[in-house]
């Protein structure tokens, strides 16, 4: 077997090996909020229940399309009305620790902010452990681009080597700017380089989220603050170029939403809750574009376990990235 600087994806589902709870804030409503994340059975998938509305009526399944609201973050809902919202940094976590399978209980309409990245969910499902599934993991295997565009906002999904994101915001005379930034999502990246990345927001925004209601549980504890060329917060940032890791972040907590990793390269201008769930709902009727591929293949067609990629093949992925380069 050939030494690669790739892990072999894993091939089966995971789940946690133990429960989770906390008790948090929720960023908008301020509530405390008691979070169980549970192990799950193979094939259950991510499923939000809300401790607090009766059952037969308090399930949410983590998917594109129980999207009910991407005005100020990503809400999910189910058909009685029930919703539960900041799901993406949570969801972001689960994808980035490899659980395909958990059930987590909340007893408000929110996840706690906690510090505003997903490093606490990292650190808590790390410490639990997680377990392999005995059943086989699939993946949406992209082989040709998918695109939403929303005036100079754009998505796209291109077949790739690996699966990899590559963000770019612009906030012009900010403390923010213009940032770009490419990540493989490969061994350690989400926790290395995405996983501690904070929300942010803008100093005039906040008293206007305020006189709404918003951002009740929102300080400098959970969020960074920009107030024009400043950066309010005294410890500074995590990463230079924090904001764009966290756009990233969140992305990937959205693009969890497909159900199934997605092994391709999501690209993106000044993308946001809103243009991912239309990403994923042109995904999902594009069934030409990708094929539902278990792990195991994919690997071994990638040549990740076993090299036998044909030249053909690496043609492919190197005109899509190619083609990618030339637009940004
Ligand atoms: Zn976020």
């Amino acid at each position: 077997m050939k030494q690669t600087a790739t892990s072999p994806h894993p091939v089966t589902q995971r789940t946690l090996r133990e429960s989770i709870t906390y008790v948090g804030v929720g960023l908008h409503s301020g509530q405390k909020v008691s979070l169980s994340i549970r192990p799950a059975p193979a094939n259950n998938g991510v499923v939000f229940i809300r401790k607090d509305i009766e059952p037969g009526k308090n399930m949410i399944p983590a998917r594109w399309y129980t999207v009910t609201d991407t005005s100020l973050s990503t809400t999910l809902g189910n058909e009685y009305g029930v919703n539960i919202s900041t799901v993406e940094h949570l969801l972001a976590a689960l994808h980035g620790c490899g659980v395909d399978n958990a059930i987590i209980e909340v007893d408000g309409p929110e996840i706690p902010i906690m510090d505003g990245s997903s490093a606490p969910f990292v650190n808590m499902i790390e410490k639990v452990g997680t377990h392999d599934q005995d059943t086989t993991r699939h993946a949406i295997w992209i082989q040709s681009p998918i695109e939403v565009q929303h005036g100079d906002r754009y998505a796209l999904l291109l077949p790739s080597k690996s699966p990899r994101i590559t963000v770019s915001i612009d906030f012009p005379n900010t403390a923010i700017g213009f940032q770009t930034y490419s990540v493989e999502l490969v061994n350690e990246a989400f926790r290395h380089d995405v996983a501690r990345a904070r929300t942010f927001g803008f100093s005039e925004q906040i008293e206007q989220l305020k006189t709404l209601g918003l951002a009740r549980g929102g300080s400098l504890r959970n969020a960074v603050l920009v107030d024009g060329a400043r950066i309010v917060n005294e410890e500074g940032l995590r990463y230079s170029n924090e904001f764009v890791r966290h756009k990233i972040l969140d992305c990937l907590g959205d693009l969890s939403l497909a159900g199934v990793p997605i092994y391709g390269h999501y690209y993106a201008n000044k993308p946001g809750h809103e243009l991912n769930t239309a990403l994923l709902r042109k995904l999902f009727e594009t069934r030409s574009a990708w094929s539902y591929i278990p792990v195991e293949e994919y690997n071994r067609l990638m040549g990740i376990e076993e090299p036998n990629i044909t030249s053909q093949e690496i043609n492919m992925v190197q005109e899509a990235s190619d083609s990618v380069s030339a637009r940004g």
